[in-house]
């Protein structure tokens, strides 16, 4: 059984509409000590109690991306260094570029799972190639994902569907959506949510809003179907600037507990 160990990315330089999400890992982690709940998962164990469970508290970004990217990389290795899976809280999305090139880098070609409104496919968004546009061109270019499967895309346009052909990027439809229809992966699988995946009913606090989302529930049951060994995971793009009544960081902090237990119940892949 691998122990967890949670760590929050607070940058934003790569947003290209509003910054805000760098006060997100801090806002979920309020959420997730809160006593507003508990520490329980839906599949059972207690996070910290049944599973091992660390958190790091914060890096210290510079937003100066090369370095960022760098102590991102130094730090998922040194997490896989000591046997353990690492759940990250961004900042915004560009920060799976360098979360999921160092997970690669330790396990080859990852299976991703990767929840979100939109592909973050851009070849360059506003002339930034590390926007939080395109982390998934970023991460196909380089050959780390096996296989990219991807959940709650609902603003696709030409270029990105260009794109996520040119990559062989498997995108679940959402309409008539179900769970059943996401793939079962296999390992090493890593998963990836942006909280704009959810519906902006159940997750508003995000800088793009998209109507027509994933319930909870539904995430829920996504999640709950893998069975392959979990590599990686991060939660990210909570904006609290524009959250009501704290509830996207009550949902960031949910979604920590159920991929501990994930994690967990999935067991280890050969470090
Ligand atoms: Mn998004
Ligand atoms: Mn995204």
């Amino acid at each position: 059984m691998s122990a967890i160990r949670l760590f929050g990315l607070p940058t934003d330089i790569n947003s290209s509409f509003e910054r805000g999400a760098a006060a997100g890992p801090a806002a979920i982690r309020a959420e997730l000590r809160s006593e507003r709940g508990n520490l329980a998962s839906e599949l059972g164990p207690e996070i910290g109690t049944d599973i091992a469970f660390c958190d790091d508290g914060d890096l210290p970004l510079v937003e100066d991306t090369p370095r960022d990217d760098a102590m991102i990389r130094r730090h998922v290795a040194l997490v896989h260094g000591n046997g353990e899976i690492p759940i990250a809280l961004g900042g915004d999305h560009a920060v799976s570029f360098p979360l999921i090139a160092a997970t690669a880098e330790r396990f080859g070609p990852l299976n991703i799972l990767h929840i979100d409104a939109h592909p973050d496919l851009y070849d360059d968004f506003g002339g930034n190639p590390r926007s939080h546009a395109s982390p998934f061109a970023r991460i196909c270019e380089a050959g780390h994902a096996a296989r990219l499967v991807q959940v709650g895309i609902r603003t696709m346009n030409s270029h990105c569907r260009a794109q996520a052909a040119r990559f062989g990027v498997e995108v679940v439809p959402m309409a008539a959506f179900v769970p059943e229809t996401v793939p079962v992966l296999d390992g090493p699988l890593y998963i990836s949510i942006d909280l704009d995946g959810l519906d902006p009913s159940a997750a508003p606090g995000v800088a793009h809003p998209e109507p027509g989302g994933l319930t909870v529930r539904e995430l829920i049951a996504v999640l709950h179907r893998q069975r392959a060994p979990i590599v990686g995971a991060d939660i990210v793009e909570y904006n609290p600037s524009r959250d009501v009544g704290g509830v996207t960081a009550i949902v960031g902090a949910k979604l920590v507990r159920e991929l501990a237990a994930l994690i967990d119940r999935n067991g280890a892949a050969g470090h």
